[in-house]
């Protein structure tokens, strides 16, 4: 965690003897510069590398949880903006923060950014302080140099992304108002607290209040249930996820299409009456779909993340699965 500088505090004593004064006045405008200086110094170091000692994503899973909403990011890696490498986003392609002087990220995060601090602003009169968010793949390497192991590896800091922001004025401070405001309300806006910085993260150097990351997965779902989705904003929903998720586009798209409109029509309320499959990819039985989310009976979104991982750990890609679904009488997958 950031070190935080002491309060200083400035109460001078009567001088006894004015010729001790007059030596110690001269003292201190020597040293009180060089002092001066070496806060400077300091502050900015803690500045730059005072944070995410562990902020690193390596792939796999990622679970994001908010009040009242989780959302599991199954392979984060794949969310990366725009298919840019971790700290090589062109800076065409970044977005300034435009209530955080100095601030950007990708331009999809610094949007949904803007209604967040809006809603934000009405609750509590003022503007989200910002205190770090893009980091290029140069800091990274520049903090890992000066932070050693409590630094991420270059090329892993989730900052890279362009996608997390650390967020200051008491968001900061677990037991805040505007923390606990955003556990309500981030997720409204795509913004998450991930599980390894909560207060009960195993490691302890990892419980970062300040640490929140858009997810775009998040933001092209809509809000965080969306029970009232029809077929089509599912088949919608699930187009952008093959793709995010697992890199399905083209053809790949094209047989995941048939093959969930074959079982379910993508509706994911599809209940088979002969056996308990359920759902828009028809797990059998639809609590099987519980590993991908609490909410798999009426979130669409929680049924597609858990039925592209189906498909991926058994048969690869949806065509392979499309042609074995088309193999077998009755048809099943
Ligand atoms: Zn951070």
């Amino acid at each position: 965690m950031a070190a935080r500088a002491g309060a200083r505090t400035g109460r001078g004593r009567t001088g006894r003897r004015v010729i001790t004064a007059a030596v110690v006045g001269v003292a201190l405008a020597i040293v009180a510069p060089i002092a001066g200086l070496i806060l400077l110094v300091a502050a900015v170091v803690t500045n730059i590398v005072g944070v995410d000692s562990g902020g690193m994503q390596t792939g796999g899973t990622v679970v994001y949880a908010n009040e009242g909403s989780t959302f599991v990011d199954t392979n984060p890696l794949r969310n990366a903006w725009g298919g840019y490498q971790n700290g090589q986003i062109l800076a065409a392609s970044l977005c300034p923060i435009a209530t955080a002087t100095g601030q950007q990220a990708t331009c999809d995060a610094v949007a949904a950014f803007a209604n967040l601090n809006a809603a934000y602003r009405q609750t509590f009169g003022r503007d989200i302080t910002v205190t770090d968010s893009y980091r290029s793949y140069a800091d990274q390497v520049a903090i890992k140099v000066a932070k050693g192991n409590l630094a991420a590896t270059p090329g892993y800091s989730n900052h890279g992304w362009g996608l997390a922001f650390d967020l200051g004025g008491g968001i900061d401070d677990y037991d805040s108002e505007q923390y606990a405001w955003m556990k309500a309300n981030g997720s409204r806006f795509a913004f998450f607290h991930p599980t390894w910085a909560e207060p009960e993260s195993p490691d302890f150097t990892k419980a970062e209040p300040w640490h929140w990351q858009f997810v775009p997965a998040a933001a092209q779902l809509g809000p965080p249930t969306n029970s009232a989705g029809t077929p089509d904003s599912n088949r919608a929903f699930g187009r952008t996820l093959a793709d995010q998720n697992k890199g399905w586009t083209g053809d790949e798209w094209a047989c995941l299409e048939q093959l969930w409109t074959a079982e379910s029509g993508w509706n994911h309320y599809a209940d088979n009456p002969t056996s308990s499959a359920y759902g828009i990819p028809q797990a059998l039985p639809g609590s099987k779909m519980a590993t991908a989310g609490t909410d798999w009976e009426t979130n669409p979104r929680t049924q597609i993340i858990w039925g592209l991982d189906y498909i991926a750990d058994r048969y690869g890609t949806p065509c392979e699965a499309w042609a074995f679904w088309n193999r077998h009488s009755p048809h099943w997958y």
